[in-house]
């Protein structure tokens, strides 16, 4: 695997790859690498002449400090695992490679940025997005695979792809877990192992819910799964909310178009997400 600090260096790559007329696969990541992150190059690696991964803590979808602070990076077993995959490039900038200080960027992404993580984390998709721009600026991708399990996040992307109409074809996978359920997550590492066990309902109550959901109303189904979450010590719910899968507008009803049902909560002092496709 080749690893380049800098764009000038990458660019350098890509350029012959382009020339030799080489479909690229882009995974965009923040690092603390697990087997999530590993499915979305295996998948990308089926689908592309090469798999270009990006470790880069982004600062500026962190609205807390504190929380950038305490991201988990663990660059050195990164490597191990990308070099035991099939990842061609790894791409690791420093800060001062991506930013040249502080940018100003504002994109117009609706009603996406207004609810869930985009109430509860404002800027969050902003940053996202302008960090997601600038790698396709940089990579060119004509392949980016993003996980399920940041659904709201890939809904944002989609939405500045066309916004831009940019060429990218975006991928989204499914979400791994662990054998018991949870969601594999970076932050999972700062679970105690009380935190860990708890952590369970938020899967749990996503699996009841499409278990429930031939049966029951929505408004019954997001009380019954509230009520659920409001038992499990040390776990504080920030919403769980069954929307269309489209806009993530609160479902009133079932319907045809697709719904899916997103989770977050603090368990302990870790905050956690998760989702299912109900229909
Ligand atoms: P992150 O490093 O958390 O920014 O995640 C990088 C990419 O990996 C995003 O597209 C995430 O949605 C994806 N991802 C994170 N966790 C999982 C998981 N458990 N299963 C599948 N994809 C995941």
């Amino acid at each position: 695997m080749e690893i380049f600090r800098t764009r000038r260096e990458l660019s350098e790559y890509l350029l012959v790859q382009n020339k030799l007329g080489k479909v690229c696969g882009l995974v965009p990541t923040m690092g603390a690498l697990h087997d999530g992150h590993l499915s979305l190059i295996d998948v990308a690696g089926k689908e592309s002449d090469y798999v270009v991964c990006s470790i880069f803590v982004n600062p500026t979808q962190f609205n807390d400090a504190r929380d950038l602070e305490k991201y988990p990076r663990t660059i050195e077993q990164d490597i191990q695992k990308l070099n035991s995959v099939n990842c061609d490039v790894l791409f690791l900038p420093e800060t001062s490679e991506i930013y040249l200080g502080v940018e100003s960027w504002h994109i117009d992404l609706g009603t996406l940025d207004k609810s869930l993580e985009g109430e509860l984390r404002p800027g969050h998709y902003q940053g996202v997005t302008q960090i997601v721009k600038k790698l396709f600026d940089i990579i060119n991708p004509d392949k980016a695979y993003f996980g399920q399990k940041d659904y709201q996040q890939f809904l944002v992307i989609s939405k500045m792809v066309k916004t831009f109409n940019l060429s990218v074809k975006l991928v989204m996978c499914p979400i791994v877990r662990e054998t018991d359920g949870l969601a594999m997550s970076s932050r999972n590492i700062h679970l105690s192992p009380t935190d860990r066990q708890n952590a369970l309902a938020l899967h749990e109550s996503l699996v009841i819910t499409k278990q429930k959901f031939p049966h029951k109303s929505i408004e019954q189904l997001e009380e019954d799964a509230k009520q659920y979450l409001s038992t499990i010590p040390g776990l504080s719910l920030d919403y769980f909310s069954i929307c269309h899968s489209e806009t993530l507008q609160k479902a009133e009803a079932k319907d045809a178009n697709g719904l899916v049902a997103l989770v977050a909560a603090k368990v302990g002092c870790t905050r956690l997400i998760d989702n299912i496709i109900l229909s």
